[in-house]
């Protein structure tokens, strides 16, 4: 496999090829148990630096969703997108909007910047989650004082 300029042989092929032949997007250990169950496992640093080596190459993209949780998914062939990822459940849907790459376009015009690279995340609840976004405690009642709750009971001395 030769890829820009990336030769990768043995182990490293193998941590390659198993993420390619994956569905969306895998976090490094996600993908270290599906190559233990390959007959010849590859090990975790392998994996790690694999995974490091190959996702500033364009083959394969990584993202950092949770603090705990770098997501990986290939993007040969694959067209430009972005995500929104639930922090409830930790699911990532893809989305690709040209009215925001336009408006990024526009950005980076009006900076005279050279856009190389742009990852556009949006965190929150999808919508099986949606019970789960906290709410606001909702203000105490006030204690009612409606004409009939007179205030007979109130006895004078
Ligand atoms: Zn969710
Ligand atoms: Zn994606």
């Amino acid at each position: 496999m030769r890829s820009r300029g990336l030769r990768l042989t043995g182990p490293r092929r193998r941590v390659v090829e198993k993420l390619l032949s994956v569905k969306g997007h895998v976090a490094a250990d996600e993908l270290l148990e599906l190559l233990r169950r390959d007959r010849t496992p590859v090990s975790k640093a392998t994996v790690y630096r694999t995974l490091a080596l190959v996702s500033r190459s364009g083959l394969i993209d990584g993202h950092d969703f949770d603090r705990r949780k770098r997501l990986y998914e290939p993007m040969i062939g694959r067209a430009h997108h972005d995500h929104l990822y639930c922090i409830a459940c930790g699911k990532v849907i893809e989305f690709s909007e040209e009215a925001i790459e336009r408006l990024q376009d526009m950005v980076v015009a009006r900076h005279r910047f050279t856009p190389v690279y742009h990852s556009h995340k949006i965190f929150g609840y999808c919508e099986e989650c949606r019970d789960q976004v906290p709410r606001e405690e909702p203000a105490l009642p006030r204690p009612r004082r409606s004409g009939r709750e007179t205030r007979s009971q109130e006895r004078r001395p």
